[in-house]
């Protein structure tokens, strides 16, 4: 384990949950800290980031939740397989299966419009003195935050007038201590264009996710276009592909091994800079109980998909979704306990206390800080288990949401005087029918009961004291499952909201009748929408206290950290650097960087996870085994950098990022170089899908291969 030791006022602090200068997702104000060429860049740093002119930053834009980047000048975006995955569901049917079957535009025209949105990083600012302008004059926590909402409001609303076509975003980047004010070109019209089989794209399934040696085509192709004028329009008319102001070119000779790599893109979220009772908390409670949860889900949809092949096309985008999350979490319990990494960020609490207890100034200053943090750790490890569960109960059922919701709505109205009885049903119906349709939506009848007499059932074997009063009578009944089975059973049909389509009749065109409405959910959902408005005002409570506190945390590990202290990812532009390099994970166990076409041929199977259709197996027969498929390097990458180029050292194109390995799933709350490694695929599998599967020439030559 990487070790960085220091010694301070006399003490010796191990800081062990930070890193070297290898560990980074930098963003781009903090490229200068690192030696690039030194690293074996062999480009200017400006042609990186150049705010001047043009610079590898404008090939690079953000699709949906994923990255992608431009490889051609009419707008051509490469991503990965799983970014498009909804897009593809969503264009999909029993007749048009392109799940299964992948799609290939032959022409322009046949491109498939979809939902998601891109955007482009034109350029960003230091705003930290204006957001956090007139803060310190506040103690209290609540309007603290307030304040400090209101001038980011103002500020975005204001820098939104100084260019109204671009999308301005204020990201925060060191909690409470640093804010940076992001300018977005936004591209509204983005296009599938090629999408391989799943059983190229998505080859291994699950068995194969977060896992390496990996042999999976996690690729696809999508177009942005723009209208006339060459502004973003949502379905552009016109067909004009998107000029990008930069492009990448493609190496179709590739890497080989301890070649420096590097990646440009929008990682999601990491927590690094957390106390140790945040990661205590995920690993005891909310990586658990979630990922049971969604275990649970999956099983029920993958049960009644199989029956049902337009059910299963329904379900297969939440399953994937739900699958690759409790997988990451799996992984991230594994990691947690095998390494070390909470009880250090324990020490390294304990030493920064002890460091602040000694130090008279800095006593005075930070003495509470870690107490007050962990009191209100331990406030929410308290009712941990029923809050989390509450959160589920309205993500997870759309029954539950409006019934919740309605009751709740209902408790309020009693209060509203008869002269604004029209404007609260403006408000809180019409206003928000859209959103409540899409909450309430139920995507299968079966699905939604087996949901509900689970969530009830959790709720009502929740411990004394945890458990709501509304589930108090199942909970006393001597098979409390049967109980509740029965209850669902019995009200199920009867239930307003179980049927969507009244329920939205109802919504759209007499929303007052909803004032009235008696359902034999409401009593239930109604009490437990309660608690859990209780429980989120309470963490909105202690959020606002780590508001405070926790900046003063990072004040004083940046004391002693001051060269290699990076902020979290944020879903904002990051750069990161390394090597293509294999690795060891485990006691006996030694991974080579580079997987190949032969690898997939003996995993190959007639069903499953591995499954692969004749003819493919033929084709890929026909190729060079040893052709590379994947490969393997010390990045340092989170959710957010699917989808992102791999560059080489002239920043030319050699693979896209998708994954990592399983014992680098922990690298969200602490990085390290022994067991962090990021998955890609190869541009050379790519270009050999697109030629021989995909049929592709037309889409190689506009890439210029
Ligand atoms: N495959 C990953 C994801 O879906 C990418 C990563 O987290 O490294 O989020």
């Amino acid at each position: 384990m990487i070790k960085k030791t220091l010694i301070a006022l006399g003490l010796c602090l191990s800081f062990s949950s930070f890193s070297t200068l290898e560990e980074g997702m930098f963003p781009l104000s903090e490229l200068h800290r690192v030696d690039l060429e030194k690293a074996g860049l062999k480009l200017p740093l400006k042609s990186i980031y150049n705010p001047e002119g043009t610079s590898l930053v404008q090939a690079l834009v953000r699709v949906g939740g994923c990255t992608g980047s431009f490889v051609s000048n009419e707008g051509l975006i490469i991503t990965n397989h799983h970014c498009a995955f909804g897009a593809v569901a969503a264009a999909s049917d029993p007749e048009h299966d392109y799940i299964t079957e992948g799609f290939m535009a032959k022409e322009r025209s046949k491109e498939i419009p979809t939902s998601i949105k891109a955007r482009i990083t034109a350029s960003y600012e230091d705003v930290s003195a204006q957001v956090l302008n007139g803060l310190n004059a506040i103690s209290d926590p609540a309007a603290r935050s307030m304040k400090l909402d209101a001038n980011i409001e103002q500020l975005v609303k204001d820098e939104q007038a100084k260019h109204p076509d671009l999308l301005i975003e204020v990201s925060e980047m060191l909690q409470g201590k640093s804010y940076t004010l992001f300018r977005y070109q936004e591209l509204k019209d983005i296009r599938l264009v090629y999408v391989p089989q799943r059983s190229i794209g998505e080859f291994g399934g699950e068995s194969d996710n977060w896992v390496w040696p990996r042999h999976t085509g996690d690729f696809s192709f999508m177009r942005a276009y723009v209208g006339k004028d060459g502004q973003p329009a949502e379905y552009a008319e016109d067909n004009i592909p998107y000029t990008p102001k930069e492009f990448l070119k493609i190496n179709p000779n590739g890497v080989k091994e301890n070649d420096f790599v590097f990646i440009l893109g929008y990682p999601g979220r990491t927590y690094r800079n957390q106390p140790a009772q945040f990661l205590e908390y995920q690993n005891t409670y909310q990586m658990p109980y979630i990922s049971q949860w969604f275990d649970f889900q999956i099983e029920q949809m993958q049960e009644l998909g199989r029956e049902d092949k337009a059910l299963e096309i329904a379900f297969a985008s939440r399953i994937k979704r739900l699958a690759n999350t409790t997988k990451n979490y799996k992984g991230k319990m594994q990691g947690l306990q095998r390494t070390s990494v909470i009880a250090d960020r324990k020490k390294d609490d304990e030493g920064l206390m002890a460091m602040v207890n000694n130090d008279p100034a800095l006593k005075n200053e930070y003495g509470t800080v870690f107490q007050e943090i962990d009191q209100i750790y331990q406030e929410k490890l308290a009712t941990a288990q029923r809050d989390l569960w509450l959160g589920q109960v309205f993500s997870s059922s759309g029954l539950f949401f409006s019934a919740g919701y309605v009751a709740n709505r209902q408790e309020a109205y009693k209060d509203v005087k008869k002269a604004d009885r029209d404007n609260f049903i403006a408000m809180e119906f019409v206003n928000r029918a859209a959103t409540l349709k899409r909450n309430g939506s139920i995507a299968h009848p079966e699905l939604e009961k087996r949901l509900i007499k689970a969530l009830l059932y959790y709720g009502a074997t929740l411990p004394e004291g945890q458990r709501p009063a509304s589930l108090e009578a199942f909970s006393k009944e001597s098979d409390i499952k049967e109980s509740i089975d029965a209850f669902v059973e019995k009200n199920y049909a009867k239930s307003l909201f179980s049927n969507t389509e009244k329920y939205t009749e109802m919504l759209e065109k007499s929303p007052a009748k909803l004032m009235k409405v008696k359902d034999p959910f409401m009593e239930i959902a109604g009490d437990l929408w309660t608690q859990l408005m209780k429980y989120q005002d309470a963490e909105k409570k202690r959020q606002d206290a780590l508001t405070i506190l926790l900046p003063k945390m990072i004040d004083i590990r940046q004391m002693y950290q001051k060269s290699t202290f990076l902020p979290d990812a944020n879903s904002t532009l990051r750069f990161t650097y390394g090597y293509i390099r294999g690795y060891s994970p485990a006691d006996a166990e030694v991974h080579n960087p580079f997987t190949h076409v032969k690898g997939i041929l003996e995993k190959a199977s007639n069903s499953g996870d591995y499954y692969l259709e004749e003819y493919i197996q033929k084709l890929l027969e026909s190729a060079d085994p040893m052709s590379i498929v994947c490969f393997l390097y010390n990045l340092d990458t989170t959710g957010g950098n699917s989808g992102s180029p791999i560059m080489d050292d002239k920043g030319q194109l050699v693979g896209v990022n998708f994954d990592r390995a399983y014992t680098a799933t922990i690298n969200d709350f602490a990085w390290n170089e022994e067991y962090s490694r990021s998955i890609g695929v190869d541009i050379r599998y790519v270009l050999l899908i697109v030629k021989e599967l995909g049929k592709g020439d037309h889409l190689l030559k506009e890439m210029g291969v």
